[in-house]
């Protein structure tokens, strides 16, 4: 039994400092405590949410080779730093860059803040020459093609902080994915495209596991669940929901409650059975379930696990991962599905839903708990969390197949509350503003050929996603204040070529 985590704690990103042999043993020993310091700053920087770990200085290719090995074969390492203090001729980086296989951010920094003015001497030229350290580091780095962050400025400032806090986030989202085990129950639905896709192809590319197992698998684990502990889960949800009193001890309809503990209990002991993180349904292939998942598939969302409806597991693999990029953070994530619009004229929002499946990670209300009859389906009426995602900033992204490759698309988004109450709608919802606007947003989702379904992540912005498909070498089409329609459409077409050159043969 596997309990998932998306706790960043155990993760280490290794800071590795270049240098060379000519500079004596005095200067490089400068060489070392100074970039011990700025371990210690971007350590202790609260915003980054990830061990970094100062490493001895790198004086030839042989020690730097064997560097990137220890990084590669090094489980909790999710990510490598790197900076040239001093000239670190870039030759020696050839056979180190080339096996590394951890993310890498180049950080473009020096010791100081300000230049000494009054003491500035050549010893002190001698020791910082990051300027053009780095530089010659940038060269091979690009000569090799290596994929890489670069952030700029000096490790007390908060904005360097907060990219290297980005990229970390990303590169433990890309951890996570490397490792994901993804149990699909039931196919996807019946005649839908986008929710298709080639998982030989996703586990080459992300490292993924996606596989099948038959619905009534996951039945038997959930006709396995002890009255005992459906009654300890249903009191859990008493505690932490306004539980409509139909489902309530003593009411009415409360063995459907009842019956989605079960499923829940049911669900997450086959998940931490088989190791999973990420998983998916299909409202088409229930077997003997009673219900169609719905408050046991937001509670696991919740908790960190993955999750796509109508067997998309492509959505499944980003709620994972957005889940573990904004461990920590306020918000959360979600499987989401653009429902349906408000057009009136300079108030256009989108209607985001689904037909259950929303997480409760993006509200900081209090959900109740209701039952209602679901068109579809053919089984009892299912249980689930009703509530509205709270305003604020937030990213929507989509994973397409495009045949030669996945795409990436993300929508920056502001969550709005809804300009009226939705007393009818008896869903988990989001109502949202797209940037930079509903026209341009939409018309650009559509010419990208995004899905409908999304991960919608409150609690990370679109510059973890960047980092994240760079990681993955995904392409990334972002819609954001800066997009227009003709630019757009450019981009498409050229990513096009860029992206079938840059895969070669
Ligand atoms: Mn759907």
């Amino acid at each position: 039994m596997t309990r998932l985590s998306t706790d960043l704690s155990p993760y280490e990103i290794w800071f590795f400092t270049g240098s060379q042999n000519l500079y004596g043993e005095e200067t490089l020993r400068q060489v070392a405590e100074q970039s011990q310091q700025i371990v210690a700053t971007l350590d202790d920087a609260s915003a980054i949410p990830v061990k970094i770990v100062w490493k001895p200085v790198l004086k030839d290719s042989e020690s730097i080779r064997r560097a990137a090995l220890d990084a590669n074969a090094d489980d909790r390492v999710i990510g490598v730093m790197a900076w040239m203090h001093t000239f670190s001729p870039a030759k020696m980086w050839i056979a180190g860059l080339d096996a590394l296989a951890k993310p890498l951010l180049h950080l473009h920094t020096q010791a100081n803040v300000e230049l000494p003015y009054a003491d500035i001497d050549f010893d002190f030229m001698n020791l910082n020459q990051a300027a053009h350290g780095d530089r010659e580091f940038g060269y091979i780095q690009t000569r090799l093609g290596v994929a890489r962050k670069t952030a700029v400025g000096h490790a007390s400032n908060p904005l360097v902080q907060k990219q290297i806090a980005d990229w970390a986030r990303a590169s433990a989202g890309w951890q996570a994915v490397k490792t994901l085990k993804l149990a699909r129950f039931g196919d996807n639905m019946r005649y839908v495209a986008v929710t298709e896709g080639d998982k030989t192809e996703a586990e080459l590319r992300f490292g993924v596991q996606v596989n099948t197992w038959g619905v009534n698998e996951l039945a038997d684990a959930v006709a396995a669940a002890s009255s005992a502990d459906v009654d300890a889960l249903v009191a859990e949800y008493e505690d932490l929901y306004d539980v409509v009193p139909e489902l309530r001890s003593g009411g009415e309809r409360n063995q459907s409650l009842r019956d989605g503990a079960a499923i829940e209990l049911g669900l997450r002991s086959f998940l931490e059975e088989g190791g999973f993180g990420a998983f998916t349904t299909s409202f088409e292939d229930l077997g003997a379930l009673k219900q169609l998942p719905g408050l046991a598939v937001q509670r696991l969302m919740a908790e960190g696990y993955g999750f796509g409806a109508e067997g998309d597991w492509k959505t499944a693999i980003l709620v994972r991962a957005a889940n573990v990029m904004g461990a920590g953070l306020p918000g959360g994530a979600s499987l989401m599905e653009d429902y349906t619009y408000d057009l009136v004229e300079g108030a256009e929002t989108i209607l985001g839903a689904h037909m259950l499946e929303v997480s409760p990670s993006l509200t900081t209300a209090r959900p109740t708990l209701e039952i209602h009859p679901l068109g579809i389906g053919g089984k009892d009426d299912p249980v689930r969390l009703v509530f509205t995602a709270d305003p604020g900033p937030a990213v929507v992204v989509a994973l397409s197949d495009m045949r030669d490759r996945f795409r990436l698309v993300a929508n920056v988004v502001e969550v709005v509350e809804p300009r009226a109450p939705l007393p009818n709608l008896p869903v988990g919802r989001a109502v949202w503003r797209p940037e930079p606007s509903f026209a341009v947003s939409a018309a650009a989702w559509l010419t990208a050929g995004a899905a409908h379904h999304t991960v919608m992540s409150t609690a990370v912005g679109i510059e973890v996603f960047e980092d994240f498909a760079a990681i993955a070498k995904t392409e990334l089409l972002t819609i954001d204040a800066d997009t227009t329609r003709k630019g757009f459409a450019n981009e498409v077409r050229w990513n096009q070529a860029y992206y079938r050159l840059a895969q070669g043969l």
